[in-house]
């Protein structure tokens, strides 16, 4: 074994983690609060499964094409010896639940969110963590066009809520079982005589999962690419007619969209629609929220013959984007002298906060004139102050910090001063 000789004060947070203090965790409250609330006026609720899961789930779910999923995978073996992996997307976590606890056979419309980390083993660089958050949201067991379009029009609202200004939505359709093999042999034949002017990677792209070709950010491999034929082209009659349904519904809401048939995604268990919002003011990786359809999933994983659909939005860089700010609620300071102040000051904020009033007494021995300086410091919009008078009296001094004006009250009366 060997030993850490390092000084414990100077363990750090493991690489690709950070931590989220407390001046950062108001903006992702109050985010996180909007995304809560306009996902629930859909009729979504919240699926909270495990961090960790078996290994197999996911080895499953992303299909052996899959290499970059699998290739980040944080893994590692339990002290069973089982292989466990901390979950690197949220989809097969929800697909293992309902399958596991038959929640098809329940009333409830199959419709879930989760707001949480996720995790990858790649290199940590900038903006991009081993551990990090999303915004996950399913729907199962919907097969009209119609959802597609109200889930893309949620999105929408959510990115209007949390003040997310410009946003471009993108929408492709990238086929199903029936249709997609017949486009990907086009697509491979096409890619093959441009073999030459594609890099490396591609190449073999080229022969395991040509769409992928699509995904290349070379400047080359984008040139090529834009004379390959797109899958919307090749669409069997049931997913064209999907297409349009999803159109027409993005329509009638008034919701402004691109189509950009090169729009594949990364993950290979996608059917029919897909789609992604990007907003302005995040670079070149724009994409604040992406997903679409997955038909076959469930069925690929033993469960009932269900389709599904749904999205991931990464929360670090909705937050990045986003306008909301946290509110600050405004708190009362306590500050006393002496022992039977500070027996009065605890009982008086004990009253405050049972009626609703942030109250902060810091048991630090000091001063009145310290107290106050950290009072204003702070940023407390009252301050209560307590003297050995005070408390003689039964009245207190309370000092509103924002214009210096100060009022005398009985303990109970405090809280109609400070409300005005
Ligand atoms: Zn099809
Ligand atoms: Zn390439």
């Amino acid at each position: 074994m060997t030993q850490d000789k390092r000084d414990p004060r100077s363990i750090a947070a493991v690489k690709g983690t950070k931590d989220i203090l407390p001046d950062e965790v108001g903006q992702w409250q109050a985010v996180e609060g909007v995304v809560r609330r306009i996902v629930e006026l859909y009729g979504y609720r919240e699926l909270r499964a495990p961090v960790i899961e078996p290994t197999e789930l996911f080895e499953k779910g992303t299909g052996e094409t899959s290499d970059i999923v699998i290739k980040e995978m944080y893994t590692f073996t339990d002290k069973g010896g089982r292989s466990i992996t901390l979950r690197p997307e949220y989809t097969p976590s929800v697909v293992r639940a309902i399958i596991e606890h038959r929640l098809d056979l329940k009333p409830e419309p199959l419709r879930y969110y989760y707001v949480g980390p996720m995790f990858r083993y790649d290199k940590p660089q900038k903006g991009r963590y081993r551990q990090f958050h999303q915004l996950d949201v399913e729907v199962f067991g919907e097969k009209d066009a119609a959802i597609d379009a109200e889930l893309v029009e949620m999105a929408d609202r959510l990115l209007r809520e949390v003040g997310v200004a410009e946003t471009e939505t993108l929408i492709n359709s990238v086929g199903c079982r029936a249709c997609r093999p017949g486009y990907l042999r086009v697509l491979r034949e096409k890619a093959e005589a441009a073999e030459e002017r594609l890099c490396e990677d591609c190449r073999r792209k080229t022969r395991t999962n040509p769409l992928r070709i699509f995904d290349c950010k070379l400047e080359g491999c984008r040139e090529a690419a834009a004379g390959f034929p797109v899958v919307t082209d090749h669409l069997c009659a049931e997913c064209s007619a999907h297409f349009s349904a999803f159109r027409a519904g993005l329509d009638a809401y008034g919701l402004a969209y691109r189509v950009e048939p090169r729009l594949v995604r990364g993950i290979d268990y996608y059917t029919k629609t897909t789609f992604e919002i990007v907003a302005s003011g995040l670079g070149a990786q724009s994409a604040v929220l992406g997903g679409g359809r997955y038909d076959d999933l469930m069925k690929d994983y033993g469960g009932p013959d269900l389709c599904a659909i749904g999205f991931a939005m990464g929360m670090e860089r909705l937050l990045a984007v986003a306008g909301v700010k946290p509110e600050k609620t405004p708190f009362v300071y306590l500050a006393y002298i002496g022992d039977e102040a500070k027996r009065a000051g605890m009982e008086t904020a004990r009253r405050l906060r049972a009626q609703g009033v942030e109250c902060l007494l810091e048991y630090k021995d000091k001063g009145l004139k310290a107290q106050l300086g950290r009072a204003s410091k702070l940023g407390a919009a009252w301050a209560v102050i307590i003297g050995e008078e005070e408390v003689r009296k039964g009245r207190f001094a309370v000092k509103s910090l924002a214009d210096g004006a100060q009022h005398e009250a009985a303990p109970d009366d405090i809280v109609k001063i400070i409300r005005g």
